[in-house]
C-alpha cells in the first residue's frame, strides 16, 4: 500500500504535511523526534532531534500522560485525551513503527478534538439538567413520584445493607377540595405551595420529601430513625395550628392534614419493598381519614 502511494508519483513528505494533525516520528530510548510534519512545527515550533517535549511549558521530563512506551510494549496503538491550560482538548495517539533498519519508533499524532469535548460535554449537562426536570414537581419544588422512588429506593437499599430502620409517611390535605371551592384553584395551588415549604421546613435535610400527586405527600425518613409518632404529631400539629395566607388574598386559609405511617427495616431495598410499605402507610392514611382527619395513624 505505502510503496503503492509513492509508485503512483505522490510524494510522502507533501502528504504528512497536508495532514491537520500533529504527526511526529519520535525515539523513544531518548524521547528524540525524528521527524514532524509542519503542522507540529506550526504548533509546537522546530523541535526535531530535541526531546518531544521540549517546547511544552513546565515539562521538565516524559509527559504524565504519555503512553508510547504501552504502544511500544503491546504492539498495539494507544492513546489519551489531553486537557490543554486554555480549555483546548488533545486527543494524542501513539503507534509503534519500524524503520528500514529495524529500530523500533513511536509515531504521535496528536488530533484537536476541542469542538467534540464540548458537544460531549453539553450533552451530558443537558442530560442532567433533562433527567433533573424529570423528576421534580414544578408546582411545588419538591421530588415528583419518579424522583422520590428514586432517591427512596437508594435510601432503602443502605438502609437494608446496614440493617437499619426507615420510616415512611403519606400526608393528605384535609378536605381540598373545599380550598378549591371556596377560594378557586390558584388559591387552591397557593396553600399547595405553602404546605410543601412547611413540609420542608420540619423534616431534617436527610428526609426526603415528595409530592405524591394532588394533595398528597410522602416522606422517607432514613436511618437513623426518631420517634416517628412524635414528628409526624409534630408536623400534624403545626400545619393545624397556623393557618396559610395565601398572596393577595384578605382570608386565611385553615389547612388540616392527616398523616399515615410506618417503620420497617428492609431485607433488601427494592422497589417492591418500598411499594409495599407505601402500601401500609396508605392503607393508614385512610384510617386517620375515617377516624375524623387532622390526626395520625401508624399501628
Ligand atoms: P380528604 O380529606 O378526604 O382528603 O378530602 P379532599 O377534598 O382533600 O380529597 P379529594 O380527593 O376529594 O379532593 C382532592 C382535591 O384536590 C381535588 C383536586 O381537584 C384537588 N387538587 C389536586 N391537585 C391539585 C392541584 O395541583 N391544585 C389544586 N388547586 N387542586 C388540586
Ligand atoms: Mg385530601
Ligand atoms: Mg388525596
Amino acid at each position: 500500500m505505502k510503496s503503492g502511494l509513492l509508485d503512483k508519483g505522490f510524494n510522502l513528505q507533501e502528504l504528512m504535511d497536508s495532514s491537520p494533525a500533529i504527526i511526529s516520528v519520535i525515539d523513544t530510548d531518548a524521547w528524540e523526534v525524528q521527524y514532524q510534519n509542519q503542522s507540529g512545527q506550526a504548533l509546537l515550533g522546530q523541535i526535531d532531534g530535541k526531546t518531544c517535549y521540549t517546547n511544552i511549558p513546565k515539562q521538565p521530563t516524559n509527559c504524565a500522560f504519555c503512553r508510547a512506551t504501552e504502544a511500544l510494549r503491546t504492539g498495539k496503538t494507544t492513546s489519551a485525551e489531553v486537557p490543554m491550560p486554555d480549555g483546548q482538548w488533545l486527543l494524542v495517539q501513539w503507534a509503534p513503527i519500524r524503520s528500514k533498519d529495524n529500530v523500533l519508533s513511536v509515531v504521535e499524532t496528536i488530533t484537536d478534538v476541542t469542538e467534540t469535548k464540548k458537544r460531549e460535554e453539553e450533552y451530558h449537562r443537558l442530560k442532567d439538567r433533562f433527567e433533573h426536570l424529570a423528576s421534580i414537581d414544578p408546582m411545588t419544588g419538591l421530588l415528583n413520584r419518579r424522583g422520590w422512588m428514586d432517591k427512596a429506593e437508594r435510601l432503602c437499599r443502605r438502609a437494608a445493607h446496614d440493617k437499619a430502620a426507615v420510616g415512611v409517611l403519606i400526608v393528605d390535605v384535609d378536605h381540598f377540595k373545599h380550598v378549591n371551592d371556596t377560594w378557586g384553584h390558584v388559591t387552591g395551588d397557593q396553600v399547595l405551595q405553602a404546605v410543601s415549604a412547611s413540609l420542608l421546613d420540619q423534616f431534617r435535610p436527610c428526609d426526603v420529601v415528595g409530592r405524591w400527586g394532588g394533595e398528597e405527600f410522602i416522606v422517607l425518613l432514613p436511618p437513623p430513625m426518631q420517634d416517628l409518632a412524635a414528628v409526624a404529631e409534630r408536623v400534624r400539629q403545626r400545619l393545624a395550628s397556623t393557618s396559610i395566607q395565601p398572596p393577595g388574598l384578605s382570608d386565611r386559609v385553615p389547612v388540616t392534614i392527616s398523616l399515615g405511617g410506618t417503620i420497617a427495616t428492609p431485607s433488601c431495598g427494592e422497589t417492591r419493598e418500598l411499594e409495599a410499605l407505601i402500601r401500609i402507610a396508605d392503607q393508614r392514611l385512610y384510617t386517620a381519614k375515617e377516624n375524623g382527619r387532622n390526626r395520625i395513624c401508624l399501628t
